[in-house]
């Protein structure tokens, strides 16, 4: 697995994987060549010695290195969520993260209309909708989540996803407020976010959005390289 950094907060830790099979024109993700290879053994012995008590599993998107998460996530002490773009997700994997107790997903719906989704992210919705099924069809916890882009995604399209999601059942539904990037958009005012809440909440009773998780953050401790490189040799884990 290519491991761009590790960020921890206290006794949380989010894994930021390399690379990402969507091509967002809002994207948040860190452009670099940067990363560390590292196996999922090497990977959970450095959370498991840093006594981390949750995991999220970020990028990039991890779930290119869909082969190598279930034995991580099997061998990780901590509580661990995946965060993910949904498109590579299918039965057999979904499968998969049942067995090794996944604690949580979150998956990102970043447009239903298809041809804005397209435009955005340069891959079709289909498998993320799909992926939105078989998660509702599962015993793993989820919720599904939107940033809000102001004039791109914003009132109309959180309606149509809440309207697609009720379809499905009553899920869990996160509205994030957009942070600029790359000149695409501005950040949407508290009043907008509150406005697609309440629009959003007409077709699902558990709506909330990134207003309701506001609280002064842990400093962070960003890991690269020869420090991750660090933390394993300290935690004495052969690479396999
Ligand atoms: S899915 Fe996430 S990491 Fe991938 S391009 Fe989009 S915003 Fe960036």
């Amino acid at each position: 697995m290519k491991i761009s950094y590790l960020s921890l907060s206290g006794k949380r830790c989010t894994v930021q994987f390399y690379g990402c099979n969507f091509r967002c024109k809002g994207c948040f993700a860190m452009q670099t060549n940067r990363y560390t290879e590292m196996t999922p053994s090497r990977l959970s012995a450095i959370i498991n010695q840093l006594g981390i008590h949750e995991v999220v599993l970020a990028g990039g998107e991890p779930t290119i290195y869909r082969k190598e998460l279930p034995s991580f996530i099997k061998s990780c002490n901590a509580r661990t969520i995946l965060s993910t773009n949904g498109s590579l997700m299918d039965r057999a994997f979904v499968t998969e993260l049942e067995n090794v107790c996944l604690d949580e997903v979150h998956i990102d719906l970043k447009a239903y209309t298809r041809e804005l989704h397209e435009w955005y992210t340069g891959v079709s919705n289909e498998k993320v909708l799909d992926a939105i099924e078989l998660l509702n069809d599962s015993n793993l916890n989820f919720e599904v989540i939107t940033v809000f882009i102001p004039d791109i995604i914003d009132n109309d399209e959180i309606e149509r996803i809440a309207t697609f999601l009720s379809g499905i059942g009553d899920i869990n539904y996160r509205i994030i407020r957009y942070v600029p990037a790359r000149g695409l958009s501005r950040r949407p005012t508290e009043e907008e976010i509150k406005e697609a809440v309440s629009i959003a909440r007409k077709y699902l009773s558990n709506v909330t959005s990134s207003l309701d998780y506001r609280a002064h953050p842990l400093k962070s401790v960003r890991l690269y390289g020869q420090d991750i490189m660090d933390i394993t040799n300290a935690a004495g884990t052969p690479e396999r």
